[in-house]
């Protein structure tokens, strides 16, 4: 079989990929249970998933088929020697700590903003963070399926911080190749709806090679694109407040301090009823979750 080209092509991959590592996925809940995400226990999960070491089927044939194809076929890892840092937003003792998290520190623009913010919530109560923490929990185990090597900012959602500079420079510091900060929005407006991918503009002011800050910048947008056509493609609409599901910010220090790609994710509007229902569902968020990790899958497809 040809592998598919173009975008369309690209999709259809990103799809089999995704299926292949679902299933993977499920195997592996079935043999080690809920796979904890968290950075000191990921390994195990990894290991267990990694080529050779897979108890699913045997490899596809040399040649037959295009990379993804055949990693598709065999349900081997296709994100291997991918490492994606995720960074839940907030935390849950945020608000608890409100010395702790209104200190400022630096905002990667030459000035400050405060450490870290508790985070919006529905109209219900279910606060941001958790939203934030689930979903990223539910994006590692899948992450980690394709064979990926996941890493994350906080190690639960019962703690404080860390702040956003810290965030930021995350994915440098680990030695990850991408940054994926997940947050959930609370517009005042209930009528507000949708989801929003916000890149730095303009890009990061950090110190590294301008040719390495170019290509960041560039592979943010494309990282961006991405994401919104995944979450599209799971049935999430982009939002009334940036109808081409793209926002561009200069004041977010978890973006301006990355040195790698990065995006942040607003996946929805938390005091918009309707979307607060599926946030608030075990479904919702694995739905958001799917579709997050499509678009890692995507993007790194779209840049092989
Ligand atoms: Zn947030």
């Amino acid at each position: 079989m040809t592998p598919p080209t173009g975008r369309a092509g690209r999709w259809v991959a990103v799809l089999a990929v995704l299926l292949a590592g679902l299933t993977v996925g499920w195997l592996s809940w079935l043999a080690f249970g809920s796979g904890d995400a968290r950075p000191g226990s990921s390994a195990s999960l990894t290991a267990a998933l990694t080529p050779g070491a897979s108890r699913s089927s045997p490899p596809a044939p040399a040649g037959s088929e295009g990379p993804s194809a055949a990693a598709a076929a065999s349900g081997a890892a296709t994100l291997a020697g991918l490492t994606v840092a995720l960074d839940p937003g907030h935390n849950g003792g945020n608000a608890g700590a409100p010395r702790e998290i209104g200190a400022l520190v630096p905002d990667g623009r030459g000035g400050t903003k405060a450490c870290n913010t508790t985070g919006t919530s529905t109209d219900d109560g279910y606060p941001e963070h958790a939203f934030a923490w689930d979903v990223v929990e539910r994006t590692a185990a899948s992450l980690e399926a394709l064979g990926a090597r996941v890493v994350l900012t906080r190690p639960d959602d019962a703690g404080v911080g860390p702040c956003v500079d810290v965030r930021g420079a995350f994915a440098q510091e680990v030695g990850a190749d991408v940054l994926v900060s997940v947050h959930a929005n609370g517009s005042d407006d209930r009528s507000a709806r949708g989801f929003f991918v916000i890149v730095a503009d303009p890009p990061p002011v950090v110190e590294q090679d301008p040719g390495e800050r170019e290509a960041n910048a560039a592979a943010s947008e494309s990282l961006a694109g991405d994401m919104v056509e995944a979450l599209s493609v799971a049935g999430f609409a982009p939002s009334s407040l940036f109808p081409d599901g793209v926002s561009r910010r200069a004041d977010l220090a978890t973006l301006n301090l990355a040195e790698r790609p990065a995006v942040l994710l607003e996946l929805g509007e938390m005091r918009n009823a309707e979307e607060a229902a599926v946030m608030t569902s075990d479904e919702g968020r694995q739905r958001y979750a799917d579709a997050v990790t499509a678009g890692v899958v995507a993007w790194v497809e779209g840049a092989a």
